[in-house]
């Protein structure tokens, strides 16, 4: 057989092993996974490399305006390049809607900005702002085209939607096969607090991290879970940042609940300290759900050693530090008008790597669960995530010695600051392949603008999970009344 690309002499890590093996490519796709293959009209050396599925990115947010107008200094063609120097083979970013707008427009708005720009394939988790009866009517067309995951807010006066509404999206997502996704906080716990903070005059940066309570996100975690074991939909935390929370995940995972979960390298890496830099500098730190403290992040690792979290994922919401985005309303604004969000696509499997696999938290194994194959299987990739003959040749070759201190310049972004500047790495990303094509090798950027292709996804996996059977609607169905959704 002949092959247009061969990786030879690397090591192949998958979720369960590691091997050595070389692997020939053709059309895009693994073609064969073998001791020894000869030929190749192009031979990559991978000696001394770890050869990884590429990375898997599931939480971004890119060309995307915030609720309140702010445009992400990061377009499809520059988020794409940051996430491939990251070691990312394909990105799902969010398709936001806006109150009062149709779906149809979402898709079609998202569709114009990610086609002619990313060189990376993609595709979008949609964000839900508004499920009126017309929207709602509208979302079985959307998964049909193959976006099969809604995101929904239980904070932000402009996102939430309430019980209810959360409800009639988890009804229609799981008669679907689509995953509901959540920014779980109590928006009310976190306005109070807002208020407190404002009448005492509290307004610098990190007065931010404490407005949004560790019991803002569990308690929304816990009735998160709660309505939809009501209905026994899939659901997704996303950004999961407390120990709290990842003990309501883990339990609930045990009970056999429709769960997946994720947390991000920030809450992992920085803590609330950070916003109490001097000046303004602590804007560069706002996020929600906010930075917390050591022994967060402690809980946090021990949750992703025990298996709680499906991915790591970076959350990576690019605004800059100036009038543009963090500044949008005055370089002293009060925290609660500062643009929330911080870069990181490219450093999130950097980070993972030096401090998860070299510093021995967990093994190679884990990280291509979390980097990759997780996220194939929960977000419906299914020909992406593992390195197997017929899958897409999307690879990642890292240098597990490389040794590198993290720079601005080193993420390819459109930012002006990167909150993991300075820090040590062990482990990067030299090669990295999306459907058979090289998109960079050795610091430079091998593809070009809107090279990368909408992937039509499948339907979330949930596996053997039980479920839930709500006892309500048993006893209805008992009475002759089929109320379940
Ligand atoms: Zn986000």
């Amino acid at each position: 057989m002949q092959f247009e690309t061969v990786i030879h002499d690397g090591t192949v890590v998958t979720p369960s092993e590691t091997f050595k093996a070389d692997i020939g490519i053709n059309g895009g796709v693994i073609a064969a996974v073998a001791e020894r293959i000869a030929g190749g009209e192009r031979r990559i050396d991978a000696g001394g490399r770890l050869v990884m599925p590429g990375g898997i990115e599931g939480h971004c947010h890119i060309a995307q305006e915030s609720s309140s107008g702010v445009m992400t200094a990061d377009d499809y063609y520059s988020g794409s390049v940051s996430a491939a120097f990251g070691g990312n083979s394909t990105f799902i970013p969010f398709a936001a809607q806006h109150r009062g707008q149709s779906i149809a427009d979402v898709i079609a708005t998202y569709d114009g900005r990610a086609a002619p720009n990313s060189v990376l394939d993609y595709s979008y988790h949609l964000i839900i702002s508004d499920p009126s009866p017309a929207v709602l009517e509208e979302l079985p067309g959307v998964f049909a085209r193959g976006i099969t995951s809604f995101k929904v807010f239980m904070t932000y006066d402009l996102m939430n939607i309430g019980d209810a509404g959360m409800l009639d999206i988890l009804t229609i997502a799981k008669t679907h096969g689509a995953l509901t996704m959540v920014h779980a906080e109590n928006n009310e716990m976190v306005k109070w607090m807002n208020r407190r903070f404002a009448a005492a005059g509290l307004t610098e940066p990190k007065y931010h991290a404490l407005s949004r309570p560790e019991l803002a996100e569990e308690e929304a975690i816990h009735r998160a879970v709660s309505l939809a074991k009501l209905v026994d939909a899939a659901l997704f935390i996303v950004h999961v940042s407390t120990r709290g929370g990842a003990d309501i995940v883990r339990r609930e995972k045990l009970a056999g609940t429709k769960l997946f979960a994720e947390t991000c390298p920030q809450y992992l890496a920085l803590t609330r300290d950070d916003l109490d830099r001097p000046g303004m500098e602590g804007a560069k730190y706002i996020c929600s759900p906010p930075l917390r403290d050591h022994a967060t992040q402690e809980g946090l690792w021990q949750h992703i050693r025990a298996g709680t979290f499906e991915s790591v994922s970076s959350d990576h919401a690019p605004y800059r530090a100036d009038a543009t985005g963090k500044f949008m309303n005055g370089a002293d604004a009060p925290y609660p008008k500062i643009a929330n969000g911080m870069p990181g696509i490219a450093m999130r499997l950097p980070y993972l790597f030096s401090e998860g696999v070299a510093k021995g938290k967990i093994t190679l194994g884990d990280f291509v669960r979390l980097s990759s194959t997780n996220a194939a299987r929960v977000f419906g990739l299914d020909r992406k995530g593992a390195i197997v003959p017929g899958f897409d040749a999307d690879i990642a070759i890292w240098n597990p010695e490389e040794k590198r201190t993290v720079t601005l310049e080193a993420q390819h972004d459109n930012m002006d600051y990167s909150p993991f500047e300075g820090i040590e790495i062990t482990g990067w990303p030299e090669l990295v392949m999306n459907h058979g094509r090289v998109v960079v090798e050795k610091g430079e950027l091998k593809a070009g603008r809107g090279e990368g292709r909408f992937i039509a996804r499948k339907p979330v996996d949930t596996g053997a999970m039980p479920g839930h059977r709500a006892v309500e609607f048993e006893v209805a169905a008992r009475y002759g009344q089929e109320i379940a959704p």
